[in-house]
């Protein structure tokens, strides 16, 4: 090699291939077949840019791949902190743009994600590194990926695989002001529900790179209407339980958090169930939020477009810490995929300490902040908190046949779990017991729908009081209902006088007006009268502070 360069110095080798000077010169290659790089093409004049995006969390972010192919030994060189799905990308990509028909280059491929100080994670950036490789080569005009958001993940045969986020990157493309978002055959119902951007869905690689040239066509995607189905659980199937259900109504029309206390299998579980199906109606935009929220965790099916019903989660209490706040690898946990609905806590006492102290903040702040390895993130949690507990570890304290098996310390320490501040921020507390047969048997209760019609006014009323600074009850400083024009003065100083009787708190007394202002609001009624200070006080007295087991 040494000597060829030698005996061609006027020659430019960064644009002509040694091969081409060599013939001119009449020198025989010998290395031509053992590097076949140095009879390659040339080396393209700049570095070839393909947009793409990565997920963080709930969100996508802006992703630049840009690709230069270099004449060094071949190999696929990714750069910019890409996670190992990234990495791995190299090698799915070669075999696809090879099973699909089209060369690999047999140069040195360097692959730069920009930013490069954001760990790339996700297996989206396998269709614009495709794509920018192919541009490179000079298989693809430059022209037809400007401007044009790409997102999906490519088989070894060529197929594009759906990925989760794609509403997401969706979002990003119409925010970044792409011309288009491009994605796997089967999110394009979910890309498509951000209004105003153009997407296209393909089946493969091939498909892509023909419609890309002016080949082939591609349908854009329009949006399906999304069909609204009743929630399938509904609270005509639960007998008896009047004083739950009434708490359920209450909780669903204030925003109020709820504690169930009762035996085993009197139905805590049942009635929290049908609580999503008794909130009002989700708006679109509560509705986006779940379906990005779902989708970028990767539990939302793509094809199915907009989430229409609210979430219910129902954690084991052996979940880890980041499963319930988030953050294992920047995913929501489990109080972000219940934002805008419910989350249940079966056998509450039973959570570790720190999982059930972490709720505290999320509760106050509707939003929860997730560190990840490269930074922090905010994700949104505004959920309904529903916690069941059993009476006693057994699970029989109280119970009119079955005795309690438990020592009276485990009895003690597993009650005062139900107490602290985290409970405080439970506004309705209520105590189960088993149903009769008479109940069980006896009849249907009122249906959800109806149920849902008068909460829904109830949230309405809240709506427009508030103005759009707090959308429930529960969410309102509780000084504010102190006020004389929503409070009656007989109910205040009925109030006080509970106050002083039983030794209340200022805090416990302002929850106990904000319950009693959602059933005036339920009634349809502007003031808070004593008879809803008495229902408020029902609802929340069984597991008073003084009922509290003292054995
Ligand atoms: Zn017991």
């Amino acid at each position: 090699l040494g000597a060829f360069f030698a005996l061609a110095p006027g020659v430019e080798t960064s644009t002509a291939s040694p091969a081409f000077v060599a013939r001119n010169y009449g020198i025989r290659l010998f290395y031509s077949q053992a590097y076949p790089l140095l009879s390659c093409t040339p080396r393209c004049a700049m570095a070839i840019m393909v947009q793409g995006a990565a997920l963080v969390g709930i969100d996508a972010l802006p992703v630049g791949v840009e690709v230069d192919l270099l004449r060094r030994l071949p190999a696929v060189v990714i750069v910019g902190l890409p996670s190992a799905a990234v990495r791995e990308s190299a090698e799915r990509v070669r075999s696809a743009i090879l099973a699909s028909g089209f060369e690999f280059p047999r140069q040195r491929v360097l692959i730069s994600l920009t930013p490069a100080d954001l760990k790339k994670e996700g297996t989206g950036l396998d269709l614009p590194i495709a794509l920018g490789i192919l541009a490179a080569a000079g298989q693809l005009p430059l022209e037809a990926i400007s401007g044009l958001l790409s997102f999906g993940e490519l088989s070894l045969s060529g197929a594009l695989r759906p990925v989760r986020g794609s509403i997401a990157a969706a979002g990003l493309a119409k925010s970044s002001g792409a011309r288009g978002l491009l994605v796997p055959e089967g999110c394009e119902q979910e890309a498509a529900l951000i209004p105003g951007l153009s997407v296209w869905a393909a089946a493969d690689l091939r498909g892509v790179i023909g419609w890309l040239k002016g080949e082939a066509g591609l349908k854009a995607t329009e949006r399906e209407p999304t069909l609204s189905e009743p929630f399938q659980l509904d609270l005509k199937e639960v007998g008896g339980q009047l004083l739950a259900r009434k708490a359920l109504e209450v909780a669903a029309a204030g925003g109020h958090n709820l504690l169930m206390e009762g035996p085993p299998g009197c139905g805590k579980t049942m009635l929290a169930s049908r609580l999503p199906g008794i909130l009002p109606q989700m708006t679109e935009e509560e509705a986006l939020d779940i379906t990005r929220i779902h989708s970028c965790a990767g539990l939302h099916n793509p094809g199915l477009g907009l989430l229409g019903q609210r979430p219910f989660r129902a954690p084991h209490h052996s979940i880890s810490l980041a499963g319930m706040i988030g953050g294992s690898g920047g995913r929501p946990g489990e109080i972000t995929l219940a934002h805008n609905g419910v989350l249940f806590l079966d056998e509450f006492p039973e959570f570790p300490r720190h999982a059930r102290e972490a709720l505290r903040a999320p509760l106050e702040d509707r939003r929860v902040l997730v560190s990840r390895l490269d930074g922090q993130s905010w994700f949104p949690a505004r959920f309904m908190l529903v916690a069941a507990a059993n009476p006693c570890p057994c699970g029989f304290w109280g119970h009119l046949t079955q005795p309690c098996s438990c020592m009276p310390g485990t009895r003690q320490r597993y009650r005062e779990r139900f107490s602290g501040p985290l409970l405080d921020r439970v506004d309705l507390r209520i105590e189960l017991a088993n149903p009769s047969t008479a109940e069980i048997v006896g009849g249907n209760g009122e249906p959800s729908a109806a149920v849902q019609e008068r909460v829904s006014k109830a949230r309405a009323r809240q709506q427009a009081r508030y103005g759009g600074a707090w959308s429930c009850n529960a969410e309102v400083p509780g000084e504010l209902f102190l006020d004389a024009s929503l409070s009656n003065s007989a109910s205040l100083s009925l109030l006080q006088q509970e106050m002083d009787r039983r030794k209340w708190s200022a805090r416990l007394a302002r929850r106990l007006l904000k319950v009693a202002r959602t059933l005036a609001d339920l009634q349809e009624n502007p003031v808070v009268e004593t008879t809803h200070i008495e229902q408020a006080i029902q609802l929340r007295v069984a597991l008073n502070e003084e009922a509290l087991c003292q054995c």
